[in-house]
């Protein structure tokens, strides 16, 4: 039986719905626009359209967004500056760093300067070190996404078997974090996994966070399971073009599973949404702090 395709897109419009109406409350509170600020530096083209896709998106729910692009070749202590700059200014909810930074620039240094308060992608190892001890912070977007789309499938974590592959900071491990918060029994695979289509096999609810175009197969996929795929890879479409696809065989996967999302159309729409969440989230924790 083929599974159900989980919309992405639909469901990102009902997130950004909900968050218009949480700063509609918000600005008939406070008398002013939660604030997000998103930084470029450099020229990087796809960093280019994410972050004017972050700026606008932003503006279309009622924010204040602005996007800050700096050149290439901006000293380490300037971006810093600016970053300072906007930890101290009240109207500034959410800060946002663009990466990958240019060469010669220290992400780690740059994006543990944001104040963990307004860190709403979540990076900060405050936000890491919250989010690893259950307690509230700011939890990063594509995992939060994931999990939303877990919820549109239906899935019951409790005591569910879990499998994450892939354990990077910005999705494998928080999303593994919070598949644990909700009870799933969570392995988490990586490249040194042994046996990694046994390991899938055991998954009810299997998400993919690698950057690997068909690593996980049809056969890697316990019938009836839930299955998220994260993974963004550009590749040869034939005809001179490209295409993008997950970490998942699609077609085989879909004819096992119980429930997929597509790729494009599955987790992508839903980080952009989750920023803009973690923005109106963390202007409200600031506002009711003061
Ligand atoms: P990273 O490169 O930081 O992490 C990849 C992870 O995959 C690593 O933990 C790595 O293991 C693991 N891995 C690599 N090869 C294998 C393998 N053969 N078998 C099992 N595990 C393997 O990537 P990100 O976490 O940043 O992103 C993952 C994917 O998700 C990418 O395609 C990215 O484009 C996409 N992405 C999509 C987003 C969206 O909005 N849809 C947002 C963010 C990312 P090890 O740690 O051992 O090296």
């Amino acid at each position: 039986m083929a599974a159900r395709i989980l919309d992405g897109k639909a469901l990102a419009e009902t997130v950004r719905a909900e968050v218009r109406v949480s700063v509609d409350a918000f600005k008939a509170k406070y008398g002013r626009a939660p604030g997000l600020e998103v930084i470029l530096v450099g020229d990087d083209p796809a960093s280019q359209v994410y972050t004017r896709n972050k700026e606008k998106a932003s503006n279309e729910v009622g924010m204040r967004g602005r996007l800050h692009v700096l050149p290439a070749a901006t000293p380490e202590d300037e971006v810093l500056a600016l970053v300072q700059r906007l930890n101290a200014d009240e109207a500034t909810d959410g800060i946002l760093v663009q990466l990958p930074l240019p060469k010669g620039l220290r992400e780690q240094r740059i994006l543990d300067a944001v104040s963990p308060a307004k860190d709403v992608d979540g990076f900060h190892p405050i936000n890491a070190g919250l989010l690893a001890s259950g307690r509230p912070g700011l939890v990063p977007c594509t995992p939060r996404g994931c999990m939303r789309l877990l919820a549109l499938a239906g899935a019951t974590l409790k005591g569910a078997r879990a499998v994450v592959v892939g354990r990077s900071n910005i999705v494998g491990k928080p999303v593994a974090q919070l598949l644990l918060a909700e009870h799933a029994t969570v392995t988490i695979a990586h490249s040194r996994t042994e046996d990694l289509a046994a390991v899938c096999r055991e998954a009810d609810i299997l998400v993919a966070a690698v950057g690997k175009a068909d690593l996980i197969r049809g056969d890697f996929v316990k019938p009836g399971a839930i299955v998220i795929d994260v993974g963004m890879n550009r590749i040869d479409a034939g005809n001179g073009k490209t295409k993008l696809v997950g970490d998942v065989t699609f077609a085989e996967a879909a004819e096992v599973a119980s429930a997929i999302t597509p790729v494009p159309g599955g987790v992508g729409p839903m980080t952009i949404a989750y920023l803009l969440e973690n923005t109106v989230t963390a202007a409200t924790a600031r506002m009711e702090k003061r």
